[in-house]
């Protein structure tokens, strides 16, 4: 691609990669402002398939699909940060992809993650990686029994809601996990003591301006988000730095489109210290309050984004705690939709297995 693309008119197609709930409401957001969205996603439960112009249900590597799916919109985004590098590079070539490769690239691997977070300035868990589990256990083995740490293993790739991941307190825990995860790449991260679990939704434009939502306070269960309420309970002047975090992030990658930003909150002698977490390069599910609580959602301000329209004031008019409903949760909607400020949002999904989110709502508490 040559130039810098005109911002798209109203009756242009966003084709988005990945067909779950986030594709889903990105399309609705996108019907909105005027888009056309064309889904593209394997064969499965894809309830983006429902509420979108058009669908091409094919796999990422079926090279025609993804020749005739972009040939047929004028830009390219994603729901999910396991996108194939390569079926983001084919695409790429084609039509202008948002947010850029190299965004997939680093969030896909909790090692080059991690790297790439410290190489520009920003503080995460302490972890190590080797192939080799010896080389882990050398090192890891004076953390356990001098100071009393715990760690986390964590596969590199692929996880996502808490999966994946095996807690350890000594090394015989640590032998243990490496073996019941073998067979992918390895980390392991030590535990981060900290006070509160939030999170910064921001987004950046095709320009470089870059608007942050309020920070929101997350609390997980099973390493699955419970529920994200705004405020959080932390100081301004560590809000103000969580904001700092995601600017400094976006520029570094280049950005354009609508980032999630997971961050520990640490108490020390010198104040709330953050530490980052993880980090998705798309919307998130600790931003659906947005969609109640401020005029222009992270869907939409995503939608912006990539549009290169301007983006959107993320100022909140409420306070709202959003909760996820999970599996037969779900059966509350009626219930929750009699109910006073309270938005409910319901997926669509066929099946409604155990932990799967099925839906969320939003309540505007003050
Ligand atoms: P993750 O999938 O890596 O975001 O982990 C899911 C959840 O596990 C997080 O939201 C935390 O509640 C917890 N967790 C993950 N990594 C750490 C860590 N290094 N220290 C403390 N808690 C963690």
């Amino acid at each position: 691609m040559t130039g810098e693309p005109q911002p798209l008119a109203p009756g242009s197609t966003i084709g988005i990669l990945g067909g779950g709930q986030l594709g889903r409401m990105l399309a609705l957001a996108a019907a909105r402002l005027g888009f056309k969205c064309h889904i593209y996603a394997p064969a499965g439960d894809t309830p983006a398939f429902d509420v979108a112009h058009s669908h091409s249900c094919a796999g990422y590597d079926d090279e025609r699909a993804l020749a005739a799916f972009a040939a047929a919109v004028d830009v390219v985004t994603y729901e999910f940060e396991n996108v194939p590098l390569e079926t983001a590079a084919r695409l790429a070539r084609h039509a202008p992809l948002y947010p850029p490769a190299k965004a997939l690239k680093v969030s896909q691997d909790r090692v080059a993650e991690k790297s790439f977070l410290g190489d520009i300035g920003l503080k995460t868990a302490d972890w190590l990686h080797d192939d080799d589990i010896e080389a882990v256990v050398a090192q890891a083995a004076g953390e356990f029994d001098g100071k009393g740490r715990r760690g986390i293993v964590k596969t590199c790739r692929l996880g996502y809601d808490g999966k994946g991941q095996v807690r350890v307190t000594d090394v015989a825990g640590l032998r243990e996990a490496w073996q019941a995860l073998a067979g992918s790449a390895l980390i392991l991260e030590w535990e981060v003591p900290f006070r509160c679990e939030v999170s910064v939704i921001a987004a950046r434009s095709r320009t470089g301006e870059v608007r942050c939502f309020d920070i929101a306070e997350n609390r997980h269960e099973n390493g699955i988000l419970r529920s994200s309420t705004v405020p959080a309970r932390i100081r301004p002047q560590t809000a103000a730095a969580a904001h700092g975090i995601a600017e400094r992030l976006l520029a570094n990658l280049d950005y354009c489109g609508v980032v999630g930003v997971e961050l520990f909150v640490v108490d020390s002698d010198a104040g709330e210290q953050l530490v980052v977490n993880e980090f998705a390069p798309r919307v998130h599910n600790s931003g659906h309050w947005t969609e109640a609580a401020c005029t222009v959602s992270q869907f939409e301000q995503h939608i912006r984004a990539i549009a290169g329209w301007p983006l959107g004031n993320p100022a909140r008019h409420s306070d709202a705690v959003m909760e996820n409903l999970l599996g037969s949760e779900i059966d509350a909607v009626p219930e929750l939709a009699g109910q006073d400020r309270t938005m409910v949002h319901v997926y669509g999904k066929r099946e409604a297995r155990d932990g799967r989110k099925m839906g969320h709502f939003t309540r505007l508490t003050r």
